[in-house]
């Protein structure tokens, strides 16, 4: 019995597909009949491939259904660019026939490709829907502004565009190197790195942009000195808290001792920089210690209690060793 059983066993899968001949299926029937074991087997094997084939039929249906809603998404989009065509040509026809010459028409095509940038695109594209809103909503902006500037005679252009770039690139920057950046890539990997470089480079160009505006070089060195003390102030903190491999008791302590540090100084430098003067710093900080006694106590405070989260961080460091070991 013992042998039979095992046979009809290897067939059975073929007796369920039935794809087993004839002479096959009646040994597997027959045997059946007598054997309440091989039985089970069968229907085992019966409900699992009920269950196979509903799977299946669900996925198609949610597929189906997936791509229904796809199309339906795809032609709103479609049908809101028809929308946003309408005051484009309305605006075309008017400008054409009251002014014979196309100039504020440019405002109003360019306010309207912004707005179809944020409906349009996202209902429109079918991957990397972040990215193509972002950038076609900036690219657009970008052109609304330039028009805006050429229509009105200003030179403002570059410091109202990279005001923009430095506020879009702190909110969309890390995301998008969350989203689309490789997997294990540097900039994914340091994606505050990622933004104070850019942040950096741009405000370095907003201050050159405003100083070619308004055409003074005074206020070229004062900008550029004070922004470098506070770029600099911020990098060092931002590297304090992000890449110094300490614990964290010793980075926070790290981190509160720096900025004491810049509470400290950071009106005087700023004051001797607008007072034009490098040789006055040591005249300021000796007033400083007079006046701003507020500023001086917080930063003591800070830096004394920056000093404890040192010290506990140095004892118990090793500790984290041996437990580690
Ligand atoms: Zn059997």
């Amino acid at each position: 019995m013992k042998n039979i059983c095992d046979i009809v066993q290897d067939i059975l899968p073929l007796y369920v597909d039935e794809v087993c001949s004839d002479s096959s299926r009646t040994f597997v029937e027959e045997h059946l009949e007598e054997c309440e074991k091989c039985l089970e087997t069968l229907k085992s094997l019966r409900k699992n491939a009920f269950e196979d084939n509903l799977i299946d039929e669900k996925e198609n249906i949610l597929g189906r259904h997936f791509k229904a809603a796809k199309r339906k998404t795809f032609t709103v989009g479609v049908i809101t660019a028809g929308v946003l065509m309408i005051p484009v040509i309305v605006c075309l026809i008017v400008n054409l026939a009251t002014g014979h010459a196309l100039n504020w028409f440019f405002i109003v095509l360019t306010s309207l490709l912004v707005t179809a940038s944020l409906t349009v695109v996202p209902l429109v594209v079918e991957s990397k829907k972040l990215l193509w809103t972002s950038g076609t909503f900036l690219g657009s902006l970008m052109l609304l502004l330039a028009t805006c500037c050429i229509y009105t005679g200003g030179k403002w252009f570059f410091i109202a565009a990279i005001s923009v770039l430095l506020g879009a690139s702190t909110v969309i920057l890390p995301i998008i190197a969350k989203k689309y950046f490789p997997e294990h890539s540097f900039w994914k990997r340091n994606k505050g790195l990622l933004v104070f470089t850019t942040d950096t480079i741009l405000l370095y160009s907003l201050i050159f942009s405003v100083a070619i505006f308004i055409k003074t070089t005074n206020f070229l060195f004062k900008a550029l000195s004070i922004t470098t003390v506070c770029v600099v102030s911020a990098w060092l903190f931002f590297l304090i808290v992000r890449y110094w491999r300490v614990n964290g008791l010793m980075r926070t302590g790290g981190a509160l001792i720096f900025f004491g540090m810049f509470l400290s100084s950071i009106n005087t430098i700023i004051n001797s920089i607008l007072e034009g003067s490098v040789l006055e710093i040591g005249y300021n900080f000796s007033v400083a210690f007079k006046d701003d006694w507020i500023n001086l106590e917080l930063s003591v405070i800070c830096i004394a209690v920056g000093i404890i989260f040192l010290f506990i961080g140095l004892i118990v460091k090793p500790k984290n060793k041996n437990k580690s070991n």
